[in-house]
């Protein structure tokens, strides 16, 4: 690697591969997840624990779309359509629509620098070809920004959507146009989700080595259907949580045959995808939807995890008065600390005029708390499911739903009192806005490399589990971001590096270094790496402890001093 700017660069494969070598850790899952087996049927579907009903309608790293699905009725299946070199390998909403996705793209491009700068630092030396990668992701601007990086880098893509209403269904026509073969238009209905699926991965003389995933869905599919594939699979990157837990369990079961990369756990994702992403686009959501005024309303913030930080700081910010719920005392402590009062649900859901839910949990807001909330309280979800608010509850007869605007619909009780639902309950910010390009161009980065890097690994460098990404690998992706902002890193001096024992280059925090704030889930995943024996900065750690708790969960509230691991696994 060189230095550049004051940035670090890598100039080849070979160095974006190097990066990989001395830190990749493996972690195991806790025991309490959710099985993976459970397989979508046509039938029953929604009965399924975690079904294309959660995963693929509620996945959040994108935005709403600027088409709708109302425009034609004839489903994108039924028709026949070339683009102009005359290929059909594809399958979107209306072809017609390239030119003006290609200029969505080239916005999202403008935003998307560090990307296109890997564009330009392959160019002659590809270290994707050869790679066949099938995606699942959001189809938007900026994943069509990944998707065409991938393809410079010389991959050859078959995509389709991770969640059957973000597709932009310009931008998919853009893909299409430009050769991409994409199978995904807004507004798809669960048989077409898996069909779409099906396209990418069941087809003559052309097979997948590489999957990209963005839910678990795609993943899911092919274990099911086209076990095969996965003889020639040389790795998965998935970035979601829900496909992250997925993969951790096919993991604990010694059923994962192929390395993963969990991007979802890096800091460059969550601390910025979750975080900074969430603290600008819950106000994005709520205006959109609500034209709400945040001076001197009263919100309730349910849990104080990264999301629950980025919704908090910018209510805050607006001159709301927050409160906030936890189970975890310290992300409870963390929000008194940050000057918000830590209460019960119950204690403030009569008063409250705003209920945000960002928990990653189900039944946190139940139909007791919607019973006795005001007339016109604003209730909405920033997690990845949308089981966190009890919606079935209010589908009974006593309850009358009124449609206001799109994705905004109030319940009526008997005596006339109005809650106000967004999105039906699910995310707000992937169903009501859009989320802040540059973010997404920091996710896209690291799933980028982490493509190459499981790609060109030599044979034995990653086993059949699941691996985080080197620290190295962070400061590399927020290093191709920094010129963006003009940002200027000191360098250290040669005594300064040997006095705190670090390599001037990086990485320059050990792996167990707490960028990312003591959430229930990123103290799972990254705080229990034991530092023992750690050089810091070495890039080198100890092997992690199992996030697998030692000694049951205590029935007591108060758990036993001897308890080390705790009452939140
Ligand atoms: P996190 O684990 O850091 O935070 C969740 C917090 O909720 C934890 O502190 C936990 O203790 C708390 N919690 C759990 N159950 C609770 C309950 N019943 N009552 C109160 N608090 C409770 O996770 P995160 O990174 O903040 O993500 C939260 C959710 O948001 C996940 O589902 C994630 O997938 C999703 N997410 C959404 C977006 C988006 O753009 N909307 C972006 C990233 C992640």
């Amino acid at each position: 690697s060189v230095l550049e700017g004051g940035a670090v660069f890598l100039t080849s494969p070979a160095d974006l591969a190097l990066l990989f070598l001395c830190t990749s850790q493996q972690i195991q899952f806790a025991d309490d997840m959710q099985e993976f087996t459970k397989f979508p049927t046509k039938t029953g579907r929604r009965s399924l624990s975690r079904s294309i009903s959660q995963s693929s309608t509620d996945s959040y790293s994108s935005a709403a779309s600027y088409t709708d699905s109302s425009d034609d009725e004839v489903s994108p299946r039924e028709k026949q359509q070339t683009n102009s070199k005359g290929s059909s390998n594809f399958c979107v909403k209306n072809i017609k629509q390239a030119e003006f996705g290609r200029r969505e793209i080239e916005i999202a491009e403008q935003d998307m620098s560090a990307l296109i700068s890997l564009r330009k630092r392959a160019q002659g030396e590809k270290p994707l070809a050869g790679a066949k990668i099938v995606g699942c992701t959001h189809i938007t601007a900026q994943t069509a920004v990944l998707i065409e990086t991938l393809c410079a880098l010389g991959a050859q893509c078959r995509w389709s959507a991770c969640n059957i209403y973000s597709t932009q269904n310009e931008v998919a026509a853009a893909l299409a146009e430009a050769g991409v073969a994409v199978f995904a238009w807004k507004g798809e209905s669960e048989d077409d989700f898996w069909w779409c699926i099906d396209r990418c991965v069941n087809v003559d003389g052309w097979q997948a080595n590489m999957i990209l995933d963005d839910g678990g869905d795609l993943t899911h599919w092919v274990y099911k259907k086209y076990p095969n594939v996965f003889k020639k699979i040389r790795g998965i990157v998935e970035e979601s949580v829900t496909g992250v837990h997925r993969l951790y369990q096919l993991s604990k079961a010694g059923k994962l045959c192929v390395p993963a990369m969990n991007v979802n756990d890096s800091v460059t994702k969550q601390k910025f995808d979750n975080l900074y992403c969430c603290r600008e686009s819950i106000l994005d959501g709520l205006k959109r939807t609500t034209d709400v005024m945040f001076g001197g309303k009263q919100v309730v913030v349910c849990g104080y995890g990264e999301v629950g930080k980025g919704c908090c700081a910018a209510l805050k910010a607006l001159g709301a008065i927050v409160y906030v719920t936890e189970i975890d005392p310290i992300c409870a402590l963390q929000a008194c600390m940050d000057g918000f009062r830590v209460v019960k649900l119950s204690e403030v859901i009569r008063q409250v005029d705003v209920v945000i839910t960002c928990t990653g949990n189900k039944n946190v807001v139940t139909r007791e708390h919607l019973d006795r909330m005001k007339n016109s309280c604003i209730v909405c979800n920033m997690g990845h499911s949308n089981t966190e608010i009890d919606v079935t509850s209010l589908r009974t007869p006593e309850l009358t739903w009124e449609r206001v605007r799109s994705q905004v619909d109030h319940v009526i009780w008997p005596d006339g009192k109005r809650v106000v639902l967004l999105a039906e309950g699910r995310l707000l910010n992937l169903s009501c806005s859009t989320v802040p390009t540059f973010v997404l161009s920091i996710t896209a980065t690291t799933q980028a490399l982490a493509l190459i890097e499981l790609y060109n690994a030599p044979e034995g460098r990653y086993k059949q589990d699941v691996y985080l990404l080197p620290k190295k690998m962070d400061e590399y992706v927020a290093s191709l971001h920094l010129p963006s902002f003009d940002a200027h890193l000191t360098e250290l001096t040669d005594d300064q590096a040997k006095y705190l024992g670090l390599n001037k280059n990086g990485p320059f925090k050990p792996n167990y270094y707490r960028s990312v704030s003591a959430g229930a889930g990123s103290r799972c995943l990254l705080t229990q790496w034991a530092p023992l024996g750690t050089s810091p900065g070495t890039g080198t750690v100890a092997a992690p402890r199992s996030c697998v708790p030692k000694h049951p969960r205590p029935q007591s509230p108060l758990p036993s001093l001897l308890d080390t691991d705790g009452p939140y696994p």
